[in-house]
């Protein structure tokens, strides 16, 4: 090594013109007092000096690292699901800068365990019942190390031509799954995608539907471009409009109520839009979600693109959580109207065994996307790209580079089956049908919203005479209830009331735990009504 160190500053010396002898030893000597140092701190530090890549190390590290996953599985239910700490927690635990020698990775794992753990939020546990599921799975995990294993960017086809295909080949299997229309097909003008996260999925389809239109209205219409969805549609279809440049006052978010189990009426829409015409204004754009975050309401898709077909709007379906069910036949129907939509979402990393972050993205045509978001700079171009012969995925999103992500989706489908993934689906909603019956078998509870897929939406009921609606005694149940660390649910407010959601999704939750998190929710609904 310290030959090594010899001949590189050496050479280097010589590149700058040479003539100094004695810079080189002065250089050597002092680099090889400080490799010195360092190598003997590696060892006080308990291992060899980690390389950046070596084959037996990755495998003995490797191996350790699998080990601590697999024992917090095997001990997950003894974490609070819900991370009990106080702001600024970690901060009083590590240090306040880097190490400035190597530690070993069994110290960074006790670390792990005695101060990160402490403020995780278990996802994974199968008590937890919070916002929607966002499954990992062995097969995603297994593809996730695999990717990062191969540790490619991907952003052209040559760039690793696996990456691009096996996206297409994945994404074209999965829409035959979910019985998209063929305009969706790779083998067709559209396609699918993978994104990060629905957020960008929204973006991408808005920015080339803005475009679009303005090719045709010309761009000085922008001010003028108006945005629909119902006021249960995502916040991040705000997000996206702000980013996009539109102007946030013709983001319309149309009134629901209970009488449309909070789904968008069409004729809600029709009108909006015919007012907005009548106002010198431009429909362009509308956000239909199978699956609302707050109560799973299904927008009716075959209505509305009886609206906006003849309006020439562009309809994105946000079936972010509930995309996944529509592979079993039986609920296949809630995405009926798809045909009609020119771009469909839904996120594999909720539902879909597929570990975060991978969100599928389908749209009709596929060169809207392209005209919107390609750029094509010289230290790009490649014979491939400039014959039109492949596939540059650069052009289907916002940043250039991009995750080997299909290798997880494609190893959740052959690992689990489309079968195995149904069963998965199934046996969510059937442990939510469980709970939903639960909650209605107790008077002092209400199912507040259908329950369509794996989410109950339910309040406790406010006592007769009490001056409270039963906002603040919802409020208070939802505290008790995550305060105990033994369960974790969440909440929303619908037409004004607030209201508890438990969302079954976690893979590892079975019927004991559903009927654990319905005891405690008795139990402190119990304690707080004898304390009014
Ligand atoms: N759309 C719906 C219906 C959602 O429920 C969510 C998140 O829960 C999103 C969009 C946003 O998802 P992401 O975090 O992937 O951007």
């Amino acid at each position: 090594m310290v030959l090594q160190i010899w001949c590189l500053t050496h050479d280097s010396d010589k590149k700058l013109g040479g003539g100094y002898l004695l810079f080189p030893v002065i250089k050597v000597a002092y680099t090889v007092h400080t490799l010195t140092e360092w190598c003997c701190v590696t060892e006080e530090g308990g291992g060899s000096e980690l390389k950046a890549m070596d084959a037996e190390q990755l495998r003995e590290q490797g191996h350790m690292m699998v080990d601590f996953i697999a024992d917090y599985y095997k001990t997950i239910e003894n974490f609070p699901v819900l991370s009990q700490v106080q702001p600024g927690y970690l901060g009083k635990l590590l240090p306040d800068s880097a190490p400035t020698h190597p530690e070993s990775l069994q110290h960074v794992l006790n670390d792990v365990q005695e101060k990160i753990l402490p403020g995780v939020t278990h996802w994974q546990s199968p008590n937890y019942f919070a916002y929607f599921p966002s499954n990992s799975s062995i097969a995603g995990f297994l593809g996730e190390m695999l990717s990062a294993g191969l540790s490619i960017v991907g952003f052209s086809w040559i760039s690793s031509p696996a990456a691009t295909e096996l996206e297409t080949i994945v994404l074209d299997w999965l829409a035959k799954a979910l019985l998209l229309p063929h305009d969706f097909f790779s083998t067709g003008q559209g396609g699918g995608v993978i994104q990060g996260t629905a957020s960008e999925a929204v973006l991408v389809v808005l920015v080339a539907a803005r475009d679009k239109i303005l090719r045709t209205v010309g761009r000085s219409a922008l001010p003028k471009l108006v945005t629909y969805a119902s006021d249960q549609t995502h916040s991040s279809l705000q997000k996206a409009c702000q980013i996009a440049g539109l102007n946030p006052e013709l983001c319309r978010l149309l009134k629901t109520d209970s009488s449309t189990n909070f789904a968008l009426s069409p004729d809600v829409l029709s009108e909006a839009i015919s007012n907005d015409i009548a106002s010198g204004l431009t429909p362009f754009f509308l956000c239909a979600t199978v699956g609302t975050t707050s109560s799973t309401a299904v927008d009716p898709l075959p209505a509305l693109a009886k609206v906006t077909k003849p309006n020439n709007i562009w309809l994105h379906v946000d079936a972010a959580y509930a995309g996944s069910a529509c592979i079993c036949p039986e609920y296949r129907h809630f995405i009926d109207g798809v045909e009609e939509a020119d771009s469909f979402n839904m996120n594999a990393h909720k539902w879909f065994l597929t570990n975060f972050d991978c969100s599928v993205l389908w749209v009709k045509d596929r060169s809207a996307l392209i005209q919107s978001l390609s750029t094509n700079p010289e230290f790009l171009k490649n014979k491939a790209s400039q014959e039109n012969t492949v596939i540059d995925y650069k052009d289907w999103q916002i940043p250039l580079g991009r995750r080997f992500r299909s290798l997880k989706l494609w190893m959740v489908m052959r690992l689990y089956g489309l079968e195995g993934l149904r069963t998965h689906i199934r046996s969510h909603i059937a442990l939510a049908v469980y709970f939903e019956e639960l909650v209605v078998q107790d008077t002092r509870f209400k199912v507040v919203a259908p329950r369509t897929f794996s989410l109950v939406c339910f309040r406790l009921l406010p006592p007769q005479n009490s001056e409270d609606n039963g906002n603040k005694l919802n409020h208070d149940l939802l505290d008790a209830v995550n305060s105990t660390g033994d369960v974790f649910i969440t909440h929303t407010v619908l037409s004004g009331e607030y209201i508890l959601r438990l969302a079954v999704g976690a893979p590892l939750t079975e019927v004991r735990h559903v009927h654990a998190a319905w005891q405690i929710l008795q139990e402190k609904a119990t304690a707080l009504l004898e304390s009014l």
